[in-house]
């Protein structure tokens, strides 16, 4: 038996060729009743609360739901309550779907709701119609549409737990919105903090959004809550538990870092074609992941230091 495995892995292999490599989310024990299940190559993560009373889940990707969703089943025969997605972009806000035989309530920020059946239902049905072995997950599914869209603060109580879900305004997109879960000392910030990697431009449907003043704002005004909070819950990359605001801090310096080194190459007259191939990361910011994501980024800058002059 042993002598043959070899083989075996051989043909697995070549069976493998030209599929896509299988992606494992792996569920990361915040504390205790929460998980964030965090995506392997820094896509999105999601993040599971279990209560007596049922299960909120924060965020969806179509293409992983159905992770959280078996997740969710070994741990509890309880139901899924709740889906509060952080923004309207594809990777967070696609895979209700997943979880429609628990008919959760959906609650997103109305902006979401807005852009949710604009660009990114056109998006969605457009890969769900493709032909393309990239978009198996959407094949059959529908985007659904959340049925509750917030413009202010809503708390929500399940088995005994609060849950304070804030709209933050315009920053990574047009409706970005934090949950904050007090006894848990949490606040799940969707893509307003990415760890390890660079930010993604708010994107739905490929139409960008992001705001940089309006991003850095937004971490001031958290910060200036001063809310008890152990870990401040990534949207990409992982939970560093226990940091607290420094992970706000950080995320804060590296736009106005990044930021002003766009500004620097303007004022020497750097065009936005020489900015994108002559600029060079900050040695503080050099260990991050996802340099291709960068690159929408000299653009928003460059844009927004030219139109705006911050
Ligand atoms: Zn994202």
């Amino acid at each position: 038996m042993k002598r043959r495995l070899p083989l075996l892995f051989a043909i697995v292999g070549v069976l493998n060729l030209g599929a896509a490599a299988p992606v494992r989310m792996t569920p990361v024990k915040l504390t205790d009743n929460v998980y964030m299940l965090q995506h392997p190559t820094g896509s999105s993560n999601a993040t599971v609360v279990f209560t007596n009373d049922g299960v909120l889940v924060f965020d969806a990707d179509i293409r992983t739901a159905d992770q959280t969703l078996e997740f969710v089943r070994k741990q509890t025969d309880k139901k899924i309550k709740y889906l509060i997605t952080s923004h309207s972009a594809g990777d967070h806000a696609t895979g209700a779907w997943h979880f429609r035989e628990d008919k959760p309530i959906w609650i997103a920020t109305k902006n979401q709701v807005h852009d949710l059946q604009m660009q990114e239902l056109k998006e969605f049905s457009e890969r769900r119609d493709s032909t393309d072995p990239r978009f198996a997950s959407y094949k059959g599914r529908t985007l659904g549409q959340p049925d509750i869209g917030i413009d202010g603060p809503m708390t929500l109580y399940l088995g005994g737990t609060t849950f304070v879900i804030t709209p933050e305004g315009r920053g990574h997109t047009t409706g970005d919105l934090t949950l904050y879960i007090p006894q848990k000392r949490l606040l799940l910030m969707g893509d307003l903090l990415d760890t390890e990697i660079h930010p993604g431009q708010g994107e739905s449907g490929e139409i960008f959004f992001s705001n940089v003043k309006g991003w850095i704002q937004i971490l001031d005004n958290i910060m200036a809550r001063n809310l008890p909070v152990d870990t401040f819950v990534p949207g990409h990359g992982p939970a560093h538990l226990g940091r607290g605001a420094k992970d706000l801090e950080e995320q804060k310096r590296y736009f106005v870092v990044m930021r002003d080194e766009v500004a620097k190459m303007i004022a020497a007259g750097k065009s936005l074609e020489q900015i994108q191939k002559e600029f060079k990361v900050p040695q503080e910011f050099a260990h991050y992941t996802g340099a291709e994501r960068l690159r929408s980024f000299y653009k928003l800058y460059y844009n927004q230091l030219m139109e705006t002059g911050y």
